[in-house]
C-alpha cells in the first residue's frame, strides 16, 4: 500500500541548479527519523547543524544534532548576523548558521533545513527558490502518541509543542510539498528525490 502522499503543486522533479529544501512538520511527526532513514543510505545529503538553547536529550552530542549553546551565546550569533533564521519555539530557541548554508550552495550541493514554521517563513523571505516541504501526520492522535511515546519530554512541555503543532497543521498550505509520514521508507525516498 502506498503511504507517503504528496499532495503539493511542485513537480516532484531534479532541480536544475542545488537548492535549498526546508523540511517543516509539527513536533512528534517524525522529522528527524526520516532524515535519519535517509541520510543512512545517503550520507552524502548534507544536513544544516543548528544552534539551540534546549539542553541536549540522552544520546545527544554536540555538533551532530545541534550545537548546544547557552543564552548569551544565542544573543552573540544574532547580534552578529551570523544566522540565516532563528526562531523560539517551546521555550528554547532555535538558529541556522548562515555561512555553512551559503558554502554549500556555492560549491554547488544541495542543502536540507529542518527546521520550524516561523524558520520557514524566514528562508521563504530571504531565499526565494527554496522549497519547503511539509511533513504531516497520518492524523492528531498519531502525532499525540509518536510525540507523548518518544519519552523525550515532559507533559508540559508536550502541550506546548502540541500547541505549536495545531498552528503549523494550519500553515500547510504555505509550503510547496506536503509528505504525510506514514511510512518513513516511503517518505525517506519521497525526500531524497526532492533533494535531487
Ligand atoms: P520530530 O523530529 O518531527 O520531532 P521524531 O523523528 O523524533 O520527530 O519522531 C517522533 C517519534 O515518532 C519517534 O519515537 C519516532 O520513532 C516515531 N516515528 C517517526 N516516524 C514514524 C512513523 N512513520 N511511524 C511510526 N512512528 C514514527
Ligand atoms: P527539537 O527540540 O524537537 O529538536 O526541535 C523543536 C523544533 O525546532 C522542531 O520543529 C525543529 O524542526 C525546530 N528547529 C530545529 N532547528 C531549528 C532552527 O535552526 N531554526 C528553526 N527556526 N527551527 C529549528
Amino acid at each position: 500500500m502506498s503511504t507517503a502522499v504528496s499532495r503539493g503543486t511542485s513537480p516532484v522533479s531534479p532541480a536544475r541548479q542545488p537548492r535549498l529544501t526546508v523540511l517543516s512538520g509539527p513536533s512528534g511527526v517524525g522529522k528527524s527519523t526520516v532524515v535519519a532513514h535517509m541520510r543512512k543510505a545517503h550520507p552524502e545529503v548534507w544536513l544544516s547543524v543548528s544552534a539551540t538553547t534546549r539542553k541536549p536529550r540522552p544520546g545527544e552530542r554536540e555538533g551532530v544534532q545541534y550545537f548546544f549553546v547557552d543564552d548569551e551565546q544565542f544573543d552573540k550569533l544574532v547580534a552578529n548576523g551570523e544566522l540565516l533564521e532563528w526562531a523560539e519555539f517551546a521555550g528554547n530557541r532555535y538558529g541556522t548558521p548562515r555561512q555553512p548554508v551559503l558554502d554549500r550552495l556555492a560549491a554547488g550541493q544541495p542543502v536540507l533545513l529542518e527546521i520550524d514554521l516561523q524558520g520557514a517563513r524566514q528562508v521563504r523571505e530571504s531565499m526565494a527558490d527554496a522549497r519547503l516541504v511539509f511533513l504531516a501526520p497520518p492524523s492528531w492522535d498519531e502525532l499525540v502518541r509518536r510525540l507523548t511515546g518518544r519519552g523525550t519530554e515532559s507533559p508540559e512541555v508536550i502541550e506546548r509543542r502540541l500547541a505549536a503543532a495545531r498552528i503549523e497543521l494550519a500553515a500547510e498550505s504555505e509550503f510547496d510539498v506536503t509528505l504525510v509520514n506514514t511510512s518513513v521508507e516511503d517518505v525517506a525516498r519521497e525526500l531524497l528525490a526532492l533533494l535531487r
